[in-house]
């Protein structure tokens, strides 16, 4: 306990060794490091909650990890603190990363106002969302000004990002496929900004031309807040062309957000949709680690597989027996 507390403390005064511990301690799935993982959040949450949040999702390739390391620069030279995080689905399934952690964003890596986390690995899209939206809360009472959530839109991802950020932009590259017809439409719709990298050398007037066809889908599509867009901006990440305009693109969105009322109401809206979707996983946990029901459960399926059981029953009455079940072995 009392270790949890100084962890806690050095978190809060910004130290990095503390803070990585700290990110690791939310990551693992040990029932005791849950513990004492719940028991840091509980302490730091009121630190927490200060730093600007912006996602940032775009296909591998499309230059993201170029990007961040510019924008970062950007950032750090402007005399703020900037974490990154990443969320990367397929870590999950085949132990290797689409964001290739290691070798990504070496420069931000080194820099003291910079602070570089790796995707967990080995959890499902779930668990990733919950420990990443804890990392935020710890990099944030660490002091951090900006929190930078790197996603490479494989499955749920995109829509997990913009659960837990102010901002959320969309990165393409011009040609190879990454054009509008390329781009599915919902993550077009959870987009506050796109950013078309590589516009430079060659790429520059295909980059212009995916910015225009951008622009217009943008612009057909219902703003998400009445007179707050960020638009469409042309960057080359590899000669800093425009990161610096781009950084205050994204700046002056984030603080008419703020002003305009909409970024409380927006994380008022998220804390309680994570609220509920953690009431509905923990429920879904606890049902299928009851050996009874689990048992309960393997019968019922098979049922419901063969069309023999209405779904919506067969839960109802499963969730019924859990619920008795649980009130006879809670204590008094
Ligand atoms: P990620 O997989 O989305 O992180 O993409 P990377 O940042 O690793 O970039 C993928 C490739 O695109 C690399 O070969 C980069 O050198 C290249 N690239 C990234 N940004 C730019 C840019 O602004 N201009 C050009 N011409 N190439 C870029």
């Amino acid at each position: 306990m009392a270790n949890t507390e100084d962890l806690a403390r050095a978190v809060g005064t910004g130290d990095r060794r503390a803070l990585a511990r700290a990110i690791t301690l939310v990551e693992s799935t040990r029932a005791a490091d849950r513990q004492a993982a719940e028991l840091l959040l509980t302490h730091l949450l009121a630190l927490a909650g200060s730093a600007l949040r912006i996602g940032i999702s775009g296909a591998p390739g499309v230059g993201k990890s170029t990007f961040i390391e510019a924008l970062g620069a950007a950032i750090t030279d402007a005399g703020l603190t900037l974490a990154v995080l990443a969320v990367d689905p397929s870590s999950t399934r085949s132990g290797g990363s689409i964001l290739g952690d290691k070798t990504r964003m070496e420069q931000l890596a080194r820099n003291p106002r910079a602070f570089v986390r790796p995707s967990p690995s080995g959890a499902m899209l779930g668990g990733v969302a919950r420990r990443t939206r804890e990392a935020i809360l710890l990099v944030e009472a660490a002091g951090f000004d900006i929190v930078l959530v790197e996603t490479v839109g494989v499955g749920q991802s995109d829509t997990a990002v913009s659960e837990m950020v102010d901002m959320f932009v969309l990165l393409v590259a011009p040609g190879g496929g990454d054009d509008l017809q390329g781009i599915k439409r919902g993550v077009m719709e959870l987009a506050d900004a796109v950013i078309v990298t590589k516009a430079d050398g060659d790429l520059k007037p295909a980059a212009a031309r995916a910015a225009s066809d951008f622009q217009a889908a943008l612009h057909v599509m219902r703003p998400k807040y009445p007179g707050i867009t960020a638009g469409v901006t042309q960057v080359s990440a590899l000669t800093g062309e425009n990161i610096a305009a781009c950084w205050q693109d994204l700046q002056r969105f984030l603080h008419q957000l703020q002003a305009g009322g909409h970024r409380e109401a927006l994380r008022r809206g998220q804390g309680l949709r994570w609220f509920r979707s953690e009431i509905q996983a923990l429920l879904g946990e606890a049902i299928a680690s009851d050996p009874a029901i689990a048992r309960e459960l393997a019968q019922l399926e098979e049922g419901v597989a063969r069309g023999d059981a209405l779904p919506y029953t067969t839960a109802r009455r499963l969730i019924s027996r859990f619920l008795s079940l649980d009130g006879r072995e809670a204590p008094p």
